[in-house]
């Protein structure tokens, strides 16, 4: 069985080796989609267990097909894609090590690792001393670990221990939020019982209008909660943090910075400034899985009050193994077993260094410039000021953007993500793999060209 587990082992690097180096030379969509790939996945379970290494070539080969090149230099939907190789590396080891991080004395290298990425981090985003961060899955979940921080904060200030008692019977909180914060922090209020929250008003790029909140926070003094956003997904666009979060602590609010991939801003002196004012917040969401190019699931949540952190999120149970100093990992985020997420996170960091990191923003966002040139020069519309990685394009009416998207991905040389933004059908480009090259851009380029050209003709 021993040579069992090395073939395996040496089948899977082997396979994810070709795979890798075809990556940037294959189609960016899938060839098939899920109906089409059913069939032979869904083979009746056998009642006696196969070969594994039977087992993982029919798995190579059922997948092949319909597997979406994400990590392509030319991917550019929604916010994601790239893996540093050390990253995919140390994630592999992360497996390997099969190690249930949630406790500090019993997987101690995780714990070291995670302390260390936390500081690096905190320094890195420039974050408050004393900051403490929860690895979690992604996004989603960082902004759930915030806003449960600060759901506990603005109960506890009002004298209720929602961890006791709940909801029912509390004060109510209120909820502001941009209107084009990410569906997530709506998801995540949903989880924390907050249900849907009050919008303030944005502005064309998508910014909270900072008078439109202040007459907001002005209407009542009820325990309240404020999600602000870094990075909006269609512009970019950074809320204007040093005007609103001293605003809404005038008025006692609890301020979350929703950061998934601009929180990354902060760590590039060329683009710190977007992100201005962001250290006066109280929580704050990243992903790594996003702009720092590691696996997912990779979320990071930041409290820089560290007890309403872990009063939050702790389960203090007798047979768990308490340390009366550093949180336990399990205290910091919602998941109880949980995968040693530090370990590629601090081997990314180790490989870049402070100034390898600002310059992958700085990469991204040079990229994101080029593109936005470049779709003008062809005809396109840029819709917003590309201050950061997003560039939101449309090519004439809805029918036509529609079009071009369709003609794109059906070229296979890049994929960009069609989506709505302010009334209008759009094609946005998200620049976050750290393998994209100037020439990828040229590429893509090109495709834009062919597909709007093929789109008027
Ligand atoms: C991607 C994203 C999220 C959600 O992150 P997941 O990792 O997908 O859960 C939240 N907010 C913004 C702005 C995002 O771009």
């Amino acid at each position: 069985m021993d040579n069992d587990r090395d073939t395996l082992l040496d089948l899977a690097a082997n396979e994810a080796k070709a795979y890798l180096d075809g990556v940037a030379h294959r189609a960016v969509p899938p060839a098939f989609g899920t109906d089409t790939l059913l069939p032979a996945f869904s083979e009746p379970l056998p009642a006696h267990g196969r070969d594994p290494r039977e087992v993982l070539e029919l798995l190579i080969a059922n997948a092949e097909p319909g597997l979406t090149a994400m990590s392509s230099p030319r991917f550019f939907g929604f916010v994601t894609g790239g893996t540093y190789p050390v990253a995919m590396a140390a994630e592999w080891l992360t497996s390997a090590w099969d190690q249930n991080a949630a406790l500090r004395e019993v997987t101690p290298a995780h714990s070291a690792a995670r302390e260390a990425v936390e500081g690096w981090l905190t320094d890195l985003l420039d974050l408050p001393t004393g900051t403490t961060m929860g690895t979690v899955t992604g996004g989603l979940m960082a902004n759930f670990t915030g806003l449960a921080a600060g759901r506990h904060a603005v109960l506890a200030r009002a004298g209720w221990d929602v961890e006791a008692h709940g909801l029912q019977g509390a004060p109510r909180v209120r909820v502001l939020v941009g209107a084009e914060r990410h569906v997530t922090v709506d998801l995540a209020l949903r989880y924390l019982g907050l249900g849907t929250p009050q919008a303030v008003a944005a502005d064309g790029q998508g910014r909270v209008q900072v008078d439109a909140l202040a007459a907001a926070l002005a209407t009542d003094d009820s325990p309240t909660i404020l999600a602000l956003q870094a990075g909006n997904v269609h512009s970019g666009a950074f809320d204007d943090f040093a005007a609103a979060i001293p605003l809404a602590h005038e008025h006692g609010a609890w301020v979350h910075i929703d950061g998934a991939f601009g929180l990354w801003a902060a760590a590039s002196p060329r683009t710190r400034h977007l992100a201005a004012g962001h250290e006066l917040a109280d929580s704050w969401a990243t992903d790594a899985h996003k702009t720092l190019n590691v696996p997912y699931d990779s979320g990071l949540a930041f409290v820089a009050d560290s007890t309403a952190h872990r009063a939050a999120l702790g389960i203090h149970a007798p047979y768990l193994v308490q340390s009366k100093g550093a949180p336990q990992p399990m205290e910091l985020g919602p998941e109880f077993s949980q995968r040693a997420r530090a370990f590629p996170l601090w081997a990314t960091l180790q490989y870049l260094g402070t100034d390898g990191v600002a310059a992958l923003v700085d990469r991204m966002v040079g990229h994101a410039r080029t593109f936005a040139e470049g779709v003008r020069a062809i005809g396109g519309e840029v819709l917003n000021d590309v201050v950061f990685t997003q560039v939101c394009t449309a090519w004439g009416d809805d029918a036509t953007t529609a079009e071009v998207e369709r003609l794109l991905l059906a070229g296979g040389a890049a994929w960009m993500t069609g989506s709505t933004w302010r009334g209008r059908k759009v094609l946005r480009i998200a620049v976050s793999n750290h393998a994209t090259t100037d020439e990828d851009v040229r590429v893509a380029l090109e495709a834009l060209r062919a597909a709007y050209a093929g789109a008027n003709g």
